[in-house]
């Protein structure tokens, strides 16, 4: 059975009511200790770390015997523990196990009580290693950490040293920085849930001189995990662009070096944003929008003039759920539109502005050349769309015409087009109409990157939502 990490309340009810029921409690002398008080009065059979196959058979012999035996581990006794050498004995000798009834009970492994303390680190896939080569050769845990960093699993490092044990940890380290950015962030539990609890977050370029002990239990992020004050966070969506790199050479090279210290400063930015945006907006996703606007701009002024209509953020979220397209005014904001969490919900991004025929219609009706991609893009994309005009007030114009007179049904428009000339004057049309959901800042100021930074918002909110439905 498991003890779980050791804190009291983490002994579950039925760990708890199997050891009021032994008879024999069988462990290593210092997890006994830490149950003293619950099994005071059995009989006790404590023994040194590295017994553990002494220990297996002396349970299974006072188990035969007819008594009831507690053998115990931390964590959970089936990971790294007694389970495995109790159930290999009694399979491989049976004569020892005659007549005895092996039950499991599971119990909170390290790796879990760790995640914990740290925040979300494992919420993804991960693989446990343990760094001990007393009984595994040291090659195989070599190539089984070199496996796991390639395959970009996040890993949990048990038995990362010991004192006679001290030159793997600083080894593995330096492998796991052959495939991983420099900024990748490590959690390292000591004495999770006990009285000398440690918690310490570094970046992987750190962790070679690390100290840690026999006690410690070292998680490593993925490539897209990331630290949040004293926390990592390993998202749930995995995203393509940063993904995990079947090619070795170009995992230890080029794409993490690049990739992944830039996610580190975006993280530093949205801290700072997170700590001097107020209040308002105070609708978690009219926030997600702001936070993104004020990311591309620096400019905190969006707080107070970014506009939502009713249920807005909503319908855009639900058409981009559904794989809608998006109309973008100018080949600039297509750009600016995250490719990775499109693709992600199987949503096109449709700009006709450089387009051949629009030239053509836009001399022929005496338009603007970006007012006629609008109107071409929506004969084509129909309904249901998401429109994002960001740079030219009179596309947002053509947008607003395209509905009230032709009945054109846009999802949601996002209108933050930028400028001294009609944008004001256009943006208060779009606010004015009540036929189509809008998104928009007041005043003149505006422009690609906070358009397309609002509908990367949305994205982002679209994704979350699908996987808060998926749940788990
Ligand atoms: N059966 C145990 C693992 C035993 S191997 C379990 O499921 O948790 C021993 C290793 O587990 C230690 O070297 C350390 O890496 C880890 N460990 C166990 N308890 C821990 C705790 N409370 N805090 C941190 N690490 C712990």
């Amino acid at each position: 059975m498991g003890l779980g990490p050791g804190a009291e309340g983490l002994l579950t009810p039925e760990a708890s009511r199997a050891l009021e029921k032994a008879e024999v409690v069988v462990g290593y002398q210092g997890y006994l200790e830490m149950i003293a008080e619950r099994i005071a009065g059995k009989r006790v059979v404590g023994r040194a770390l590295g017994q553990e196959i002494d220990r297996a058979r002396e349970a299974l012999a006072a188990a035969s015997s007819g008594q009831i035996v507690a053998l115990v581990s931390s964590g959970d006794a089936g990971i790294y523990g007694m389970g495995g050498v109790v159930w290999e004995l009694a399979t491989r000798e049976q004569a020892l196990a005659e007549h005895v009834e092996i039950i499991n009970i599971p119990g909170l492994t390290a790796a879990s009580s760790a995640a914990a303390r740290l925040g979300a680190p494992l919420a993804h896939d991960w693989a446990a290693i343990s760094l001990s080569d007393l009984l595994t050769p040291w090659e195989v845990i070599v190539e089984r950490v070199e496996a796991a960093a390639r395959a970009d699993f996040a890993i949990a490092l048990y038995n990362p040293m010991s004192r006679g044990r001290r030159r793997q940890f600083p080894a593995v380290a330096e492998i796991l920085l052959r495939y991983r950015a420099a900024a990748t962030p490590v959690g390292i539990v000591e004495n999770a849930y006990r009285t000398n609890e440690t918690i310490t977050v570094v970046p992987l370029s750190d962790l070679p001189t690390c100290n840690v002990t026999m006690f410690t239990v070292v998680i490593i992020g993925n490539s897209q995990s990331y630290q949040s004050g004293t926390h990592i966070i390993t998202p749930r969506i995995y995203l393509a662009h940063s993904g995990a790199c079947r090619d070795q050479t170009i995992a230890s090279t080029t794409v993490r070096a690049e990739s992944d210290p830039g996610f580190a400063i975006m993280n530093e930015s949205f801290a700072i944003i997170d700590s001097e945006l107020g209040p308002e907006p105070s609708d978690a996703a009219e926030r997600a929008i702001v936070r993104r606007m004020i990311h591309a701009s620096a400019d905190f002024e969006y707080a107070r003039t970014t506009r939502c209509s009713d249920g807005a953020t909503l319908a855009a979220r639900s058409a981009l759920r559904a794989g809608c397209v998006i109309v973008t005014d100018v080949e600039m904001l297509r750009a600016g539109i995250r490719r990775d969490l499109a693709a992600a919900l199987d949503v096109k991004v449709a700009c006709a502005l450089d387009e051949p025929l629009t030239a053509d219609l836009a001399r022929d009706a005496g338009m603007t050349r970006t007012a006629a991609g609008i109107r071409r893009a929506a004969m084509r994309a129909g309904d249901g769309v998401l429109v994002a005009v960001g740079n030219a007030p009179t596309a947002l114009d053509e947008v607003i015409r395209l509905v009230d007179r032709e009945g054109w049904r846009p999802a949601c428009v996002v209108g933050i087009p930028v400028g001294f000339v009609g944008v004001i004057e256009s943006k208060r049309r779009l606010v004015e109409q009540l036929q189509v959901p809008w998104v928009t800042s007041l005043g003149r100021k505006g422009g690609t990157s906070v358009t397309a930074a609002a509908i990367n918002a949305l994205l982002d909110l679209a994704l979350q939502s699908r996987i808060e439905e998926a749940g788990g």
